[in-house]
């Protein structure tokens, strides 16, 4: 760290002592963002360990739907998301509304979302997922026609590994849609002896390519085996702090400088400390809104105990 950002940490540090507050950030945050988290993770082990903690803030350093999730699963909290603008622009790429239409045209299709939805479009399906429990989730439903929202490429993954029928709104990553086919073709040429992990959001001719596709946490856990000694990433650039810092002596390699999610980085050091300063800007999910995402949240972590 630099020192400039040795100072900031600790003013960040002791202001949350002050407000009993518990710092979240996500895998893709700036690796200074991370340091100084006090649980770094993907967006549902956050907001699960947002749910555990005593803590009365949050300052989630994620993007908009993280911070709602957690204030689902929260609140009594107050949950501060330093960047107000730091949205998901694949979240965004569906509307309640607009999927209230679809589910006419489907009547009897299941709606299963990706965490990585807003509230709203949560209060309109029946069952959320993961990247890493969409597999099972899907499999464990009666319904054997599912509309799913919004990514088409994770639904495409998840569409490859079960029966079911699979309606995929065209919803996608503008970060992960940026690694290509060629990136990985050229790094293993590069790299023959390095795994290559991808995103379940990249497109099918990368996921096709790789080793595994798993979400960041299972990245991380993969990271770890002792047979991985290299490794060519395939997700936003961000988690490559992580792996490293975690990792020391492995060789991870991004499969390109350019999955970068700027939304993610709009949340800095400065901006965690203006936020503890002012307990500003809140996420706060009305709780009409908030019980009806919950019952689509609540109903993922049932399958998930099952
Ligand atoms: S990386 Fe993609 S899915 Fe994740 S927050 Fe950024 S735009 Fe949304």
């Amino acid at each position: 760290m630099e020192n400039r950002d040795v100072k900031l940490a600790e003013k960040i540090l002791s202001l949350k002592k002050k407000r009993n507050a518990v710092i979240l950030a996500h895998n893709y945050q700036l690796g200074e963002v991370q340091d100084i988290a006090d649980f770094v993770g993907d967006s549902l082990e956050l907001s699960q360990n947002a749910a555990r903690t005593d803590a009365e803030v949050i300052i989630f350093c994620g993007v908009h739907f993280m911070a709602e999730t957690a204030s689902i699963l929260c609140p009594d909290k107050a949950v501060l998301l330093p960047d107000i603008n730091a949205g998901c622009p694949m979240a965004d790429m569906i509307t309640a509304e607009e999927l209230k239409k679809k589910k006419e045209e489907l009547p009897r299709a299941t709606v299963v979302c990706y965490i990585n939805s807003t509230a709203e479009v949560k209060t309109e399906s029946d069952v959320c997922c993961t990247s890493a429990n969409g597999v099972k989730v899907i499999e464990s439903l009666d319904a054997q026609e599912i509309l799913f929202v919004p990514d088409q490429y994770l639904g495409h993954y998840i569409s490859t590994k079960t029966d079911k029928k699979m309606v995929l709104w065209p919803g996608f990553c503008p970060s992960h849609i940026r690694i290509l086919p060629e990136h990985i073709t050229q790094l293993r040429k590069e790299y023959p002896q390095a795994k290559v992990v991808v995103h379940p959001e990249c497109r099918p001719d990368v996921i096709a390519l790789a080793d595994e596709a798993l979400g960041t946490g299972g990245m991380c856990r993969y990271a770890r085996r002792d047979d991985v000694k290299a490794m060519i990433v395939g997700t936003e650039i961000g988690i490559l702090h992580r792996l490293r810092k975690e990792n020391p002596g492995k060789k991870f390699t991004p499969a390109t400088e350019q999955a970068v999610c700027p939304n993610m980085k709009l949340i800095t050091l400065e901006k965690v400390l203006w936020s503890l300063e002012e307990m500003a800007p809140e996420v706060k999910v009305p709780e009409e809104i908030r019980l009806r995402a919950k019952a689509a949240v609540d109903k993922m972590l049932e399958i998930g105990r099952g």
